[in-house]
């Protein structure tokens, strides 16, 4: 039997003392009480940052096996030559510096009824509360011919890392008049706008150092987020580089050959690719199943108001793990959840009334360097269900002059630099 006990079961136990105790007891256990955090992206680093600026004392763990964490959001950027690398990795030191235990390792097994969780190294922690924020992982096979094997010769790169390194050196690669093809899938995937954003800025940087070349976009959808913008822009900034099939216009991929860097399409019909960006079908990071927390779709539901599974009591999953429908899976999401879970986490150890569920998103693309545009919305909880406010959000205008356009490319970076520091403190 480990050590720590489980300062909420004594909770439970001690209401039978009488209310008039209760508050001071709550206080008492709020101090002892743990709560571990896995993944150290943008939904699990911002929930332990601010579990620590809500509540002074609690002891909090994040676990997370890399050193620093590489965003995938501007990830593109660095694809186009706009950024370097490392301007996309977030270390750990300031949540250290709040008296957060950063412990680099992976989960590999939790117990939510024992309340505990075993970690690669060895260790194995018991907790309070737990929240997972791992991300995706990718569904090898759901789309024929694509495994972790074939993407090594055709990188998804969607998760930022090794993949996304490989997919520049590729496209750096690659010859002047060669194709670049990106096969996109069904929704929910993570980060709508991205496979679109990434079209641009390839588009850019082949504007410069590859002019005859051309995109080819295979998509598995007939709509997408802020199309008419992209459209619109596309045209404005490359003419007709970008080639978007869409879902009625023979876009489906039903099957990869990744060394010859071929795409076949619903209806028979093959394409050949110079370099092909194959981002495939994607579920909750395993761990999430391995909790017990998925269900078939291979998501997390969760409760609206705190983001709490609906499976396991005392175990909360944000970010693109979670179904949180009309939010869409962003680095903001999940940033903006990570934030609401820690403050419903911190007002019930330390008795007070749970939060307000609202929550946020704001998500830029960037169309070229000078050429941004955006989508922001606002969210509730209702009857356990998430809505979106209406007229609270909204979209970058059509046919705004290129001023405008300048100023949301700028908004943008200010964004990146503004989430970092609310997610990792620096
Ligand atoms: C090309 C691209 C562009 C994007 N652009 C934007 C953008 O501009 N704006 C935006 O808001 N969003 C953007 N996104 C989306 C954004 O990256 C994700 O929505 C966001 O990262 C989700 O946060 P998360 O915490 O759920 O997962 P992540 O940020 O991926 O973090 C998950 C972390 O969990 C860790 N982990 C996984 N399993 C375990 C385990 N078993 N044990 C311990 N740790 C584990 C991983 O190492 C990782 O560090 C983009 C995505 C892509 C692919």
């Amino acid at each position: 039997m480990p050590a720590l006990t489980h300062s909420l079961s004594r909770r439970a136990l001690l209401t039978g003392l009488g209310t008039l105790a209760m508050p001071a007891l709550v206080r008492a256990q709020a101090a002892s009480a743990h709560v571990v955090v896995v993944g150290g992206g943008f939904g699990g680093a911002a929930a332990a940052r601010h579990l620590r600026l809500y509540h002074g004392t609690l002891r909090i763990t994040l676990v997370e096996p890399a050193a620093r964490h590489y965003t995938c959001a501007f990830s593109s950027h660095y694809l186009a030559g706009l950024r370097d690398w490392e301007s996309l990795g977030h270390g750990f030191d300031a949540l250290r510096a709040m008296g957060i235990d950063v412990v680099h390792a992976a989960a590999v097994d939790v117990d939510p009824v024992g309340r505990t969780i075993a970690l690669s190294d060895g260790q194995r922690l018991v907790w309070d509360k737990l929240v997972l924020s791992p991300g995706v992982d990718m569904r090898w096979g759901q789309l024929a011919g694509y495994d972790a094997q074939a993407s090594m010769h055709a990188p998804h790169a969607w998760k930022a890392g090794a993949q996304t390194r490989l997919l520049r050196e590729q496209l750096q690669a690659m010859p002047d008049g060669g194709t670049f093809a990106i096969v996109i899938p069904p929704s929910p995937y993570r980060c709508p706008p991205g496979p679109y954003e990434r079209a641009a800025l390839v588009a850019h940087y082949f504007r410069a150092h590859k002019p005859r070349s051309r995109i080819l976009l295979l998509d598995a959808k007939n709509d997408f987020s802020k199309k008419p913008l992209f459209l619109q822009g596309w045209k404005a900034l490359y003419g007709d580089m970008i080639d978007w099939r869409s879902l009625d216009d023979d876009g489906q991929a039903v099957r990869i050959d990744a060394l010859r860097r071929e795409v076949e399409t619903a209806s028979g019909a093959l394409h050949h690719a110079h370099v092909l960006n194959v981002i495939p079908p994607q579920k909750a990071g395993w761990i999430a199943e391995r909790a017990g927390v998925t269900d078939a779709s291979g998501w997390v539901p969760v409760k609206a108001t705190n983001f709490e599974s609906r499976q396991q009591a005392h175990v909360h999953v944000i970010g693109d793990a979670s179904i949180a429908a009309p939010m869409p899976k962003s680095g903001a999401s999940a940033n903006s959840q990570g934030r609401l879970v820690a403050a419903a986490i911190s007002a019930e150890l330390q008795g007070q009334a749970a939060p307000q569920a609202w929550y946020t998103n704001t998500c830029y693309s960037l169309i070229g360097p000078e050429h941004g545009i955006s989508v922001a919305g606002v969210y509730r909880a209702q009857n356990d269900r998430l809505l979106e406010v209406a007229g609270a959000g909204g979209i970058s205008p059509l046919d705004a002059p290129a001023w405008f356009r300048a100023a949301e490319a700028r908004y943008g970076a200010a964004w990146y630099t503004a989430i970092g520091a609310d997610t990792w403190g620096h």
